[in-house]
């Protein structure tokens, strides 16, 4: 008994397709559990996209574990976003032609270099995110141990990642492509993440000799949602009295109505708390210090019947969970799907149907 991602096939693919034609060197990203999709799912995807002339020529992982989910789906060269590391896994010899390192510190590149002299690899920035990369004394460090150097692999481009605040990333941006010429990088290309369709049209005409090259996940695979639907099943009805015990812990029924056990649960990352991007670190930290879920009739499940949000009855068990539905309710029967709203990047689906 499943939980299902259903996508309507024709509308998922009309939106990639529209995306791709009107964002020039699209990077298609996948990487964890591949937006809800998987990732060899994308990887095909990708190659559709080749296929049509819609781009695909580079798609982008997360990490050097996920080469091998993507490597056999599509023909495209893969960018791994996660920065090289001298202790980090070997890539196959076979594979090694296709991908596309990067690379945060000088002194990786010369490590990566003496691995591989002929390694592809793209050098990130420090941005603002002060995740990865390089500040402008490095870049430039790096411009000269490439410059002074015998076999110095293949520049792609430069990266940056960006935080996600929308609209005001142009002078930041700005910033890093004046280090980036003073570096004297023999490159002219950009590998950028998080740039609103405006903000790229404005650095096309700012910096014209130079390829910029979008990396997009969630507004690429997720970004028609009305082509996705994902349902439970409801496994079984129980009409329970107020006060009636039930569930694991022995817990008293709040009020009269029925106990739903649907389909979907811990395993499929449902009750789980993810940081979402409006919450502000206080509350987060409360729903810690809650245990996530622990007052019934208080939590919110992903679960709509008969309209509406309905909360756990209990923690969610691994593979189904028990929601509580009061009196006054339409009671779905055995075996009815229910509507579930997930985070996609979160979630593990028992089945993905593309009609
Ligand atoms: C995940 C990731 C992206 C894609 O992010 P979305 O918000 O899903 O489009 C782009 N760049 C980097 C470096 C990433 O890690």
């Amino acid at each position: 008994m499943s939980l299902t991602l259903t996508v309507d096939g024709d509308r998922w693919r009309a939106h990639l397709r529209r995306l791709a034609e009107s964002t020039p060197g699209l990077v298609p990203v996948a990487k964890g559990n591949g937006y809800g999709f998987t990732i060899g799912r994308l990887a095909r995807r990708t190659q559709w996209l080749a296929d049509h002339d819609l781009g695909g020529d580079v798609l982008a992982v997360g990490t050097y574990d996920e080469l091998e989910q993507a490597a056999d789906r599509c023909a495209a060269s893969l960018l791994v976003l996660t920065p090289w590391r001298p202790n980090g896994p070997a890539v196959h010899p076979d594979l090694a032609p296709r991908v596309i390192h990067t690379v945060g510190r000088p002194e990786d590149l010369e490590a990566l270099l003496a691995q591989d002299p002929r390694a592809r690899f793209v050098l990130e920035q420090l941005t603002s995110m002060l995740r990865h990369g390089m500040g402008p004394a490095q870049l430039r460090e790096t411009g000269r141990l490439l410059a002074g150097t015998a076999r110095p692999g293949r520049l792609e481009g430069v990266a940056m990642h960006l935080p996600l605040a929308a609209g005001d990333h142009l002078p930041e941006v700005h910033r890093l492509m004046n280090e980036l010429v003073a570096a004297g990088l023999d490159t002219d290309t950009v590998w950028v993440s998080h740039l609103l369709p405006s903000e790229l049209t404005a650095l096309r005409a700012a910096y014209p000799d130079f390829r910029i090259r979008p990396r997009v996940g969630t507004s690429l695979w997720l970004g028609d949602r009305g082509a996705l639907r994902v349902t439970a099943r409801v496994l079984d009805v129980h009409p329970v009295a107020r006060g009636q015990r039930f569930g694991y812990r022995g817990r008293r029924a709040p009020r009269s109505g029925h106990l739903l056990v649907v389909s979907g649960g811990t395993s499929h990352g449902l009750g789980l708390v993810a940081p979402t991007g409006d919450r502000a670190l206080r509350a987060r930290a409360s729903a810690l210090a809650r245990g996530g879920l622990d007052a019934v009739g208080v939590a919110r499940s992903p679960f709509i019947v008969d309209g509406a949000p309905r909360v756990f009855a209990e923690p969610p068990h691994m593979q189904a969970s028990m929601i509580f539905l009061p009196d006054g309710c339409s009671v779905p029967a055995v075996g009815d799907e229910v509507e579930v709203r997930v985070r996609f990047t979160t979630t593990l689906f028992d089945r993905i149907v593309v009609e």
